[in-house]
């Protein structure tokens, strides 16, 4: 039996029709490589978010815009501070970069604790609303006093914004040393293409931009990002993330409703405390529903992470989590 995939956050129904056309149609033009840095792209997110070119860089996904910013951001042997638990590449990119990784614990309500983020003497904060695994988000006012407080740079990552909570992009007016990251992967159902960006003053981005290397957007993924910025892309992605809230309210309606607790979200993902992670997991499996594991995360103990589809497979998961919890 082939298992229903709920555990990666990206879009459940797929990519948007009018960006496989546009892939297909890319292609034949592919023997010549896309611009530098993906001036097209660049200028079309300049166009969407209200912002200039200039205060947009793109990568291969936002896993690279990330690598590249933390590279950027800190030198080798300074710190990088997160709330934990958080996006699980956080800590390995750091690595990467040669930084340290100082975790926080959320304070109440999971709020940052910005006491006990700026008395690590760290170079870069890294934030995420919503935040992944939690599906929480942060209050623009405590970024905003983190970015009053905090010495270093702040990276802020709203992978997953689309579904849920307040962007802070436009903070980036105000803060020289904010850097807001995001991703086709999610509300925008292009993971496999690999497209992610990030805005932020332009001292900032010409910095990214010169460490970041060519050519890291393809032609096809560059002009099928362009496609869903707009026109009947965006009209596509704009109806599916209803269609995600839609199984997001009814997944958490029917765990409450079964007495299952879960951490309320503003994700396409819901993230339910579980007193043995693998043991659910395996559960969940042999029903044909692939879950993502998290054993012993700070402060939640063993959790699993649903991403949210469609609304009898949302009653589906929730009917099988009661089954593997009694
Ligand atoms: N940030 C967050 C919070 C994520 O959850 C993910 C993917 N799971 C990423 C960034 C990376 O996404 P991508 O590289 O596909 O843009």
């Amino acid at each position: 039996m082939t298992a229903v995939d709920l555990s990666a956050n990206t879009n459940f129904w797929g990519c948007p029709p009018v960006a496989c056309s546009t892939v297909i149609r890319s292609v034949a033009d592919s023997s010549d490589y896309p611009t530098r840095a993906a001036d097209d792209l660049r200028h079309a997110l300049a166009g969407e978010l209200g912002v200039m070119a200039d205060m947009v860089t793109t990568g291969c996904g936002s896993d690279d815009v990330l690598a590249t910013s933390f590279r950027v951001l800190a030198q080798p042997g300074e710190a990088l501070v997160a709330t934990i638990p958080t996006f699980a590449m956080v800590e390995p990119f750091a690595a990467a970069a040669g930084l340290l990784f100082a975790g926080c614990a959320f304070g109440d309500g999971f709020s940052l604790d910005i006491d006990a983020m700026t008395a690590t003497g760290a170079a870069v904060a890294y934030l995420c609303s919503p935040n992944n695994p939690t599906g929480t988000t942060l209050e623009e006012t405590d970024v905003r006093r983190l970015l009053e407080r905090f010495d270093g740079y702040t990276v802020l990552d709203e992978a997953y914004i689309h579904f849920g909570g307040r962007t802070s992009i436009g903070l980036v007016w105000e803060y020289e040393r904010l850097l807001v990251v995001r991703t086709f992967s999610k509300a925008f159902g292009l993971a496999g293409l690999r497209i992610g960006y990030a805005v932020g003053a332009p001292a900032v981005i010409t910095r990214i931009q010169a460490a970041r290397g060519p050519y890291k957007v393809g032609v096809a993924a560059e002009r099928a990002a362009i496609a869903v910025l707009g026109g009947e892309g965006r009209r596509w992605v704009d109806d599916h993330v209803l269609k995600a809230k839609a199984g997001r309210r009814l997944l958490q309606d029917e765990l409450s409703n079964r007495g299952i607790a879960f951490v309320p979200s503003q994700a396409n993902f819901v993230l339910v405390p579980v007193p043995d992670a693998a043991a659910t997991v395996s559960v969940l499996r042999a029903r044909g529903l692939t879950v993502r594991s998290f054993p012993d995360l700070p402060g939640l103990g063993d959790a699993v992470r649903i991403t949210v589809g469609p609304e009898p497979v949302m009653a589906a998961v929730a009917a099988a989590l009661q089954k593997a919890l009694a």
